[in-house]
């Protein structure tokens, strides 16, 4: 009797366990699968100044080249979340960094101004105390300000944690079973996940005020990436496409808890990154040696409080010391003086509007001393210019005259042939705005440079940790 009581009562179970199993699923989509914000226009956009309630999340891919991305063109399907945020937002297309060495490249990007000014081109350089930083205007203007970062170039030793409450490395979890790390040069533990945790705690506690979070992410550094969810084979370049794909996961899941909780409609979402990566297009991999496009093309992507239908495209140049600029006009905060970078709201509300874009007037810069890390050496600064179509390389050879290089990308869309001949009286206007760089570029607005920094062994243990050759 009692075999067959069971037997009648078992289905009855799993069908009412089946029902709550659908109903769970229905509202965790619900929850979590919906977009909570409202569709905005260029008035919302312009509005935004007059907010008291708006927070600000920074999110900071390292190594993030801009042509590995689906929204910038990439045949690979390595960014769905990265893509969406685009979609609903406003996506600058043709952005670059000032330089493809981290600490060179964030430098200018908080400073906004190119390397020769904020004079961060060497191993041992570090920012002042009397620079002045985004997150010291934001922290002035009564935002709890929290930085977490998992790269040793960006430590408070290197002066990058002015402004913050709190600027830490997040405590290293356990990495999760099926996690690979690519990269051979890196020793250090944890994974991105350690940021979520860190998000979760910070806002936990300060949620309720107006905050200012800036993740740095390092997984994609490391070409961390997980096996059971790559898609692109195992090559260098396809483990570095693997990485971006746990990236986005990473992203997904950040994007999910704003949702639930409540922020996603009052949060500014940046998303950038420092440089890009090289796979051999000019015979070199990896980055910090040169400033072609393939490391410092990089994303540019801002999310709203609202959604934007269908998402922007700013497709004239911009740069990462133009972040800053725009954010702290976005939020109207006062801006910061005497800097390179400037705001690109105009751009935005005109391409709100459906009005043509200003006309930009004057080249982008990239730089990187090809001497950074080596103490006895004197710099040799790699430097180029993008203009329009064209891009200029200057490349320093101690005891010889310079490499002198002309890309055209409107002939040659990877940039790999030089058309110097082609375009002399290009050539000849670009190098002399590139000497005047060099040579004339006037000081921070802080005045001169900071005294260069004692770097102990253990810290240039860390960075070579990190897989950068210093002798
Ligand atoms: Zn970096």
């Amino acid at each position: 009797m009692s075999t067959k009581k069971r037997s009648l009562k078992r289905p009855l179970l799993f069908i009412l366990l089946a029902v709550a199993g659908v109903l769970f699923l229905f509202i965790d989509v619900r929850l979590v699968g919906e977009d909570p914000r409202p569709v905005g226009s260029a008035e919302d956009l312009e509005a935004l100044a007059e907010r008291d309630d708006l927070n600000v999340l920074f999110i900071l891919v390292d190594t993030l080249g801009a042509h590995h991305l689906g929204s910038y063109g990439y045949e690979r399907d390595t960014s769905p979340t990265i893509d969406a945020l685009a979609g609903s937002g406003a996506r600058f297309a043709k952005h670059l960094s000032q330089s493809s060495w981290t600490k060179s490249s964030m430098a200018s990007m908080w400073t906004s101004l190119y390397p020769a000014r904020s004079k961060i081109t060497r191993y041992e350089d570090a920012l002042p105390e009397s620079a002045v930083l985004p997150a010291e205007i934001l922290r002035e203007a009564g935002f709890r300000t929290t930085g977490v970062y998992r790269n040793g170039w960006v430590a408070p030793n290197f002066g990058f944690a002015q402004g913050f409450e709190v600027y830490e490395r997040p405590l290293s979890r356990n990495v999760l079973p099926g996690l690979r790390r690519e990269n051979p040069t890196v020793r250090h533990g944890g994974s991105d996940d350690d940021l979520l945790h860190a998000t979760a705690e910070f806002l936990e506690v300060h949620g309720h005020e107006r905050w200012f979070l800036y993740l740095h992410f390092m997984d994609i550094h490391e070409y961390l990436y997980d096996e059971e969810t790559a898609q692109f084979g195992t090559g260098f370049e396809d483990n570095y496409d693997n990485a971006i794909l746990r990236t986005n996961v990473v992203l997904e899941k950040l994007l999910q808890y704003l949702n639930e909780n409540g922020y996603r409609e009052n949060t500014l979402i940046i998303f950038a990154s420092d440089h890009g990566e090289a796979f051999s297009e000019r015979g070199l991999e990896g980055h910090a040696r040169y400033v072609y496009p393939e490391t410092t093309e990089v994303p540019f992507i801002l999310s709203f409080p609202f959604q934007i239908e269908p998402g922007i495209e700013i497709s004239t140049r911009t740069e990462n010391i133009d972040i800053w600029p725009t954010i702290l006009d976005l939020l109207g905060l006062p801006a910061m003086e005497g800097i390179d970078g400037q705001s690109r709201v105009p751009e935005l509300l005109a391409a709100m509007s459906g009005e043509p874009l200003p006309e930009r007037e004057r080249p982008a810069i990239a730089h990187l001393d090809q001497h950074w890390g080596q103490r006895q050496r004197e710099s040799a600064p790699h430097v180029v210019l993008a203009d329009g179509d064209m891009r200029f390389s200057y490349t320093t050879v101690p005891n010889q005259p310079p490499i002198l290089e002309l890309f055209d990308a409107s002939e040659d869309p990877d940039e790999l042939k030089n058309v110097l001949s082609k375009h002399p009286e290009v050539a000849e206007r670009l190098r002399d705005l590139t000497r005047a760089y060099i040579d004339h570029s006037p000081d921070p607005p802080w005045g001169d440079a900071a005294a260069p920094l004692e770097i102990d062994e253990i810290q240039l243990n860390q960075l070579r940790a990190l897989g950068y050759q210093i002798p």
